[in-house]
């Protein structure tokens, strides 16, 4: 099987389609291998057995500064303009000063990236707006600070608003998600999402960002016809191969395997986890759909008493509310915000619960738990793909880092380009 192709990929998301592609269009034959029954790795989206557009692996929304894989891209779909947005659902815990409008059954909501909105939500619109005027004079030549910076400073207001945020935003979401505390993850992993010295209430800055018109999926089936790529699905690539130590040999070939391989799952496993498992975390997706009468008819009783937004056929209204203070769910995401479905009668909503991934059957490693220790035992497993010279270790899983889905893009292209 070997012989036939220029290169081997194992994977069929972004870091495997997008180098598939380009290297198809540079005359390679290749062969890709999917151990899913389908293409688009984590940015799978079908539609549910309610007609309802979903991503099966979580929310994902396109966004980068990065020209050419926006170009690149945009050859394989059209996108809708979409930027995305994130509030904050919390016990409201100081109901003085919370605005009679942002009431809501003993919650409230603030803008995610906490921003200048977000204070004059918490403090009040009087002291919130002074507090912002003295934010913005503590960071004169910055629009956005991370929390472990603002912790840092030590004028006693500004430090009360620290705690506030770290408090209502950073501490709990982080204990569920990552099981630790803001302070003892990778600092890089809060800093995606800073304060934001603005009123700019969007989550993401990117000069592009949209969602695929048709979907991932489609953009992907697009990407990956080409007369010079086959895709095996249900395909692990391990079944093809056995390690020697300098080589990677064809299984049952008794030959080495004579082209590149691309490998884009987890590196543990590739090595037969022998120095022990990478830590990650997995999420539980949990979905619901809500129909009609179950909460948008009028003066029928909601059914999440939490809801802003009571009717309209949306369960709530925005396309993710961050629950940063309690429930044991980190976010709810409604795909229609996200995706622009006309679809009046129902919705479908995803609730995200994280923990530990132990490998079980079905479980996905899905967050990289980026600390000197693991990056440590990934070393051990990377120098051993060092010495296969075939092997070329791409994306979010085989480079063990926490990537979004552009950056896996321009990586592909590069090594595209290398290879
Ligand atoms: P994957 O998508 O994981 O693809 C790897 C593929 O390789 C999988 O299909 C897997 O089945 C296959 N595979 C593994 N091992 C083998 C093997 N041995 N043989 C054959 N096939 C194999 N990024 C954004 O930019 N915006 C977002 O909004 C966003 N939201 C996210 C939300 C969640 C909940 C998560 C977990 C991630 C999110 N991301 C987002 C990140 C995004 O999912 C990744 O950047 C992207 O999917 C990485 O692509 P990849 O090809 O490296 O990995
Ligand atoms: N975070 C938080 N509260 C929020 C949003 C994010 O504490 O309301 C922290 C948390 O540690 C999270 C990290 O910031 O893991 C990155 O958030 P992001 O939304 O980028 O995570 P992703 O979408 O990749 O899961």
């Amino acid at each position: 099987m070997g012989k036939n192709y220029d290169v081997w990929v194992a994977g069929a998301g972004y870091a495997g389609a997008v180098s598939a592609r380009a290297l198809a269009e540079k005359g390679k034959k290749v062969l890709v291998l999917e151990r899913r029954d389908h293409i688009g790795g984590n940015a799978y989206d079908c539609l549910d057995e309610h007609g309802v557009l979903i991503h099966k692996y979580g929310p994902h929304i396109f966004h980068t500064n990065n020209r050419a894989v926006f170009d690149f891209l945009s050859r394989f779909t059209e996108w809708r303009r979409y930027q995305h947005r994130v509030i904050a659902n919390v016990p409201r815990d100081n109901p003085e000063v919370v605005p009679a409008h942002k009431k809501t059954d003993g919650r409230f909501f603030f803008p995610v990236p906490f921003n200048l909105d977000s204070l004059k939500n918490a403090f009040g619109e009087r002291e919130g707006g002074r507090l912002g005027e003295k934010l913005l004079a503590a960071y004169p030549a910055q629009s956005q600070v991370t929390i472990l910076e603002l912790r840092q400073n030590s004028d006693p207001e500004i430090a009360a608003i620290a705690d506030y945020v770290y408090e209502h935003v950073f501490v709990h979401y982080t204990m569920k998600q990552w099981g630790q505390k803001p302070e003892e993850i990778d600092p890089a992993t809060t800093a995606r999402v800073p304060v934001r010295l603005s009123r700019d209430d969007r989550y993401f800055q990117d000069a592009y960002q949209g969602m695929p018109l048709e979907g991932y999926t489609k953009m992907f089936q697009r990407m990956l016809d080409h007369p010079n790529i086959e895709v095996l699905l249900n395909t692990d690539v391990r079944q093809y191969l056995s390690l020697e130590e300098y080589d990677i040999f064809l299984r049952g070939a008794g030959m080495p395997l004579p082209v590149p391989l691309i490998y884009t799952g987890p590196l543990d496993e590739f090595f037969g986890l022998c120095y022990g498992r990478l830590p990650y975390r997995t999420l539980d997706f949990v979905f619901e759909t809500w129909q009609d009468r179950d909460y948008s008819a009028p003066g029928m009783p909601y059914p999440d008493p939490d809801h802003p937004l009571r009717g309209g056929g949306f369960y709530q209204t925005h396309g993710t509310v961050n629950y940063t203070v309690d429930r044991d769910y980190t976010r709810i995401t409604e795909f229609k915000h996200l995706t622009g479905q006309d679809l009046p009668g129902v919705t479908t909503i995803v609730k995200e619960y994280s923990r530990a991934y132990t490998g079980a059957e079905g479980e996905t490693p899905y967050y990289a738990i980026i600390n000197p220790e693991n990056n440590a035992l990934y070393a051990k497993y990377k120098a051993e793909a060092d010495k296969k010279q075939q092997l070329h270790l791409l994306g979010r899983l085989a480079e063990y880092k926490y990537y979004n889905m552009d950056a896996i893009a321009a990586r592909a292209l590069e090594l595209a380009e290398r290879l």
